[in-house]
């Protein structure tokens, strides 16, 4: 069989969380509401209705745009996307297609050897959401309560070539949108979407595939990446098969874990855009952009290095803590009362980590403080002793033990319920799981 390569590229569709619409005074607040009651005259696009651009969703692109090393253009403007489908009552979307807001970026991701890629990113853009479709018993309902929701689209080239890059650069994302508090993010929610472009090519080709396979609505994490696996597989079967693969759009069905063809792709000329007239063209000077570039707050990857130097506590222990912005600040404010009672920031890391604390306000702190303080829970980190209890733990579970080695993987449980018991809890679970992984191999 010959070598191939994946090529994947990613579209990450954001729903800001502005107060109101896109285009109109609509409050984007529409969860749960009753359909069609967030609509005025200007998202159903009622004769002689005007838009006007919401000035704090431009803000929350460019912020995404900076946060990604994107340049900002000095010159952007809305065009009209148009099709003839009733999620938008316009008859065409409001975004950008020939001047986006943002343009590029990288984003620095790991693979799945842990080595760190560059992931060049094409454009972050504004524009606009559609109204939802329900399609039931033969009839479809339509709710414009999220038409025109502030919509935020994020475009890699296609420099992906494993589902450890995809996966971390999607988490990436959504941790970065929680951080700068543009959206909830929410995959669940819909808040976040992500569509994957899917093609391979033999190893050692320079140029990109003749076609490539959309994955489109899939709203997690794990099935866009049991999607992209199985696509890959696919591909490279009908390839070896001699077969000529076609640019269209494929879904993914949980049930039968395969991908389906939803429809032959369009291209873009298909759209017929055109700069909308309505709308201004958006223009910045260096001043204003650096000025922006300047109020972003520190972002999570930074703030990431910075606690493994300036604290000296583990990759991990910073992964852990710097997941949320509001668990890293208590975190810090943390280490600084903690100081004053003479107790080292590791030792601060390790007790949140190893005891699952989410850090949710100053109280968190206090009663941390004390239980270290008062050495109520003296966690056990010499590494030797970890080992030691471990291949007690594992002599004394002979069974379970070939029960793992054989296959069946939960029964790891029943050695690490074993080692919790031995130390009284006072060791790091993730920590053995990974010592006991070790040891069976
Ligand atoms: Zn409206």
């Amino acid at each position: 069989m010959n070598k191939y390569e994946t090529v994947i590229g990613l579209e990450v569709h954001v729903e800001l969380n502005t107060k109101s619409k896109m285009f109109c005074r609509c409050s984007v607040d529409y969860f749960g509401a009753k359909p069609n009651t967030h609509t005025c005259p200007v998202c159903l696009g009622l004769p002689g209705a005007l838009p006007y651009i919401n000035k704090q969703a431009i803000e929350d692109c460019m912020e995404i745009g900076l946060a990604l090393n994107c340049e900002i253009s000095n010159l952007s403007r809305f065009e009209r996307k148009n099709y003839f489908y009733p999620d938008l009552a316009k008859g065409y979307q409001i975004s950008q297609y020939r001047w986006p807001l943002c343009i590029n970026g990288w984003l620095e991701v790991e693979n799945e050897k842990g080595e760190k890629v560059v992931i060049r990113i094409n454009r972050a853009h504004q524009e606009e959401d559609t109204g939802k479709l329900t399609h039931s018993n033969g009839e479809t309902l339509i709710d414009y309560n999220r038409s025109s929701v502030p919509l935020v689209e994020v475009v890699t080239e296609p420099d992906f070539r494993d589902t450890a890059e995809v996966r971390d650069y999607a988490k990436k994302l959504q941790q970065l949108f929680r951080y700068l508090g543009v959206s909830n993010a929410d995959m669940e929610r819909g808040d976040m979407r992500l569509e994957a472009n899917v093609s391979v090519r033999l190893e050692g080709t320079k140029e990109l595939p003749s076609y490539r396979v959309e994955l489109k609505n899939i709203n997690s994490f794990r099935f866009m990446v049991a999607a992209i696996e199985y696509e890959v597989k696919r591909q490279i079967e009908a390839l070896e098969k001699g077969e000529k693969l076609v640019q269209e759009t494929r879904g993914w069905d949980e049930n039968k874990k395969q991908t389906f063809v939803q429809r032959v792709k369009e291209e873009a000329n298909d759209y017929r855009y055109f700069p909308d007239p309505d709308l201004p063209v958006l223009e910045f000077t260096s001043a204003e952009v650096g000025q922006m570039k300047n109020d972003l707050p520190e972002l999570p990857w930074e703030k990431l290095e910075r606690f493994v130097e300036d604290y000296e506590i583990s990759l991990n222990n910073a992964k852990i803590l710097t997941e949320e912005r509001i668990s890293a600040d208590l975190f810090e404010e943390a280490i600084k009362q903690g100081l004053e009672k003479q107790i080292k920031p590791q030792q601060i890391a390790n007790f949140i980590v190893n005891q699952k604390i989410k850090l949710d306000s100053e109280e968190d702190i206090a009663s941390i403080l004390e239980s270290i303080a008062n050495k109520k829970v003296d966690m056990i980190e010499d590494e030797s002793e970890l080992i030691r209890l471990v291949q007690e733990a594992i002599t004394e579970n002979k069974d379970s033990a070939d029960a793992y080695k054989s296959g069946k993987l939960g029964a790891l449980n029943v050695i690490l319920g074993s080692v919790m018991k031995k130390s009284n809890g006072k060791v790091n679970a993730d920590k053995i799981r990974q010592l006991l992984e070790d040891n069976l191999k």
